[in-house]
């Protein structure tokens, strides 16, 4: 990579913004710290990041209306720092566009890897071809990162984005949690079965939306569970 990457660590904890900025520092990145939230947006407005590391827990505010406020300018790679699991059901759960957690306690080396990964995805996917499948059921936009499914575009977090591509890839194969992890997350060792299982659950009512369907009958869904294996996309109706 021509340059260090600069990013920015909005926590408001001295001691776990100093490890993180040593981790950081040590590996190769430039990264600077901001205390709030407040300050955080105004870093971001001055210079220019190439992932942000935000804690959920602010003294002026949540990390979580503070991505939404990111949301609006830029698609950064957002890092969340989260002090409960409690949180972490919204981190995956919610329309916040983060693209990886970690929880506290962590070691500054488990984010650095985390940075390196998030990093390595957003920058190495060179623009592809949009994808159409037969019958137009989907169709996957690689450029714009989004997907249609029946004519209506999907707003998808970067996660889920990545997840029903994966799975897209061939329909009707059964993919294991395993697998949807390698391919959606890149670090299958850090993440949770139940990460997997939070982005279909809103996978699924996405889909639904998209096409007015009630939440019913699980043979009806377009993704499909299969017990003790994993996940299928099902586009014969
Ligand atoms: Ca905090």
């Amino acid at each position: 990579m021509a340059e260090p990457s600069r990013i920015l660590v909005i926590e408001d904890e001295p001691a776990i913004a100093d490890a993180l900025v040593y981790a950081l520092s040590t590996e190769g990145f430039v990264p600077e710290w901001r205390a709030n939230g407040r300050d955080g947006l105004a870093a971001f407005a001055q210079q220019s990041f190439a992932l942000v590391i935000l804690d959920v827990g602010l003294p002026d505010g949540s990390g979580f209306d503070l991505c939404r406020e990111l949301r609006t300018r830029t698609s950064v790679p957002v890092l969340f720092l989260t002090a409960r699991n409690a949180e972490i059901d919204r981190v995956v759960g919610l329309e916040l566009g983060g693209d990886d957690y970690v929880t506290k306690p962590f070691s500054p080396r488990e984010v650095t890897a985390r940075v390196r990964a998030i990093l390595r995805r957003t920058l190495s996917s060179p623009p592809q071809e949009g994808v159409r499948l037969k019958n137009d059921v989907f169709a996957v936009d690689d450029d714009r990162k989004t997907v249609r499914f029946h004519g209506v575009t999907l707003e998808l977090t970067r996660c889920e984005y990545r997840l029903l591509k994966a799975l897209l890839a061939r329909p009707g194969r059964v993919y294991s949690r395993d697998e949807l992890m390698t391919q959606a997350w890149e670090d299958p060792g850090a993440s949770l079965d139940r990460t997997v299982d939070a982005h279909i659950k809103t996978l699924r009512a996405k889909l639904r939306a998209a096409t007015g369907a009630k939440n019913g009958d699980e043979t009806d869904e377009v993704i499909r569970t299969h017990r003790g294996e994993g996940y299928s996309v099902c586009i014969e109706r």
